[in-house]
């Protein structure tokens, strides 16, 4: 059995990239290991949040974890910020990260861009998700392709912690999906897609309703010709398509390519709004169910109490091994 951790920020409004890179492979997790799946809230922040929204998406995102299928009986289920510990292990791993480490990174230079300020926050977040990851010891983190480079780091950063203070950190490996690592905008193939984007119709949210999935997919842009052919490089748009009905239908890319041999994109993208809205409903139905409930508060106070046990235990052997002075 093996320590997995992943979360995801509450920074907007979760999508089919959120589900398909990253939650269904918690809930497939799930099974095997013990995991310790977080809304990371303390991340959110590395951009302006309206605290209002902050503060319901949380909630949302949760229970959209709840509704996809992980078992709080089965997985930690909490914020970030309700477990201290991550903020304070944290600031040690910024002190061990270096700038040039950071300066390389793609998800600041994308997020920075064109920015006339740019909190400092996001310029060390790969040093707090270092810190969310070695905090549990994990040895498994199901991330979608674009946290790669985060997950190299904290490998670094574990590697030297070892090295200078004595061996502790396990040295976590990436969980990276084989399709659907890197669901791509519905507007633009050569970006991924985001819940921080604008543009709403570059993605499809996981409580986006029927209506508003088959026009978001009728409106997708799609490469010249016409043959749905599975090929990234010649046929970026089709091809991302192509990944989420895969993902979306549990078929593969092979079946989706013979399905829709000799038809038209238009014939393709009905289908394909049809299955996003079937995978998407129940799932959906869940949600309103548990936000009515309120259970979602009683879920995250239990996640939070069995996440901050290992913690803070974690977290004392880090301190020692620096030398820090313990408290009497
Ligand atoms: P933001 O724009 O605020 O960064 P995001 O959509 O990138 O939002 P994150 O909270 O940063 O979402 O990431 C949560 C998880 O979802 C991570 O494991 C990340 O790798 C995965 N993920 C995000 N976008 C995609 C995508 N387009 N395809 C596959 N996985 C994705
Ligand atoms: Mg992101």
């Amino acid at each position: 059995m093996k320590t997995v951790l992943s979360g995801i920020q509450p920074s907007g409004n979760l999508t089919l990239g959120n589900y398909i890179g990253a939650i269904k492979n918690f809930v497939k997790l799930q099974n095997e290991h013990d995991c310790y799946f977080m809304v990371v809230d303390l991340h959110a922040i590395t951009v302006p949040q309206e605290p209002s929204s902050l503060r319901d998406r949380s909630e949302s995102v949760a229970a959209l974890y709840v509704a996809a299928g992980i078992d709080p009986n089965r997985a930690n289920i909490f914020l970030q910020s309700h477990v201290p510990q991550h903020a304070e292990l944290g600031w040690i791993m910024t002190t061990l990260v270096n700038m040039g480490e950071l300066e390389r990174m793609t998800q600041f230079k994308d997020k920075s861009e064109g920015k006339d300020s740019v909190g400092a926050g996001l310029f060390v977040y790969p040093a707090l998700m270092a810190a969310d990851i070695l905090l549990y010891n994990a040895n498994l983190v199901p991330v979608g392709d674009d946290q790669k480079q985060h997950l190299e780091i904290t490998r670094d950063l574990a590697a030297r912690f070892n090295h200078r203070f004595g061996p502790y950190f396990n040295i976590p490996e990436p969980f990276i999906p084989e399709v659907g690592a890197r669901i791509m905008s519905l507007d633009d193939a050569s970006k991924k897609m985001s819940k921080s984007n604008p543009v709403e119709g570059s993605y499809i949210a996981m409580l986006d309703t029927p209506d508003q999935i088959r026009k978001k997919i009728s409106r997708a842009t799609t490469d010249s010709g016409a043959e749905v052919v599975y090929d990234p490089s010649a046929k970026p748009e089709v091809s991302n398509l192509m990944s989420i009905y895969s993902e979306c239908a549990g078929v593969t890319l092979q079946e989706v390519q013979s399905r829709f041999e000799g038809k038209m994109y238009g014939a393709f993208k009905k289908e394909l709004g049809e299955v996003v809205v079937a995978a998407l409903e129940p799932l959906q139905n869940r949600y309103h169910e548990i936000r009515q409930t309120g259970e979602i508060h009683d879920i995250l106070a239990k996640g939070a109490e069995q996440a901050q046990k290992t913690a803070a235990q974690i977290l004392d052997g880090v301190k020692d091994k620096m030398g820090f002075l313990a408290p009497k």
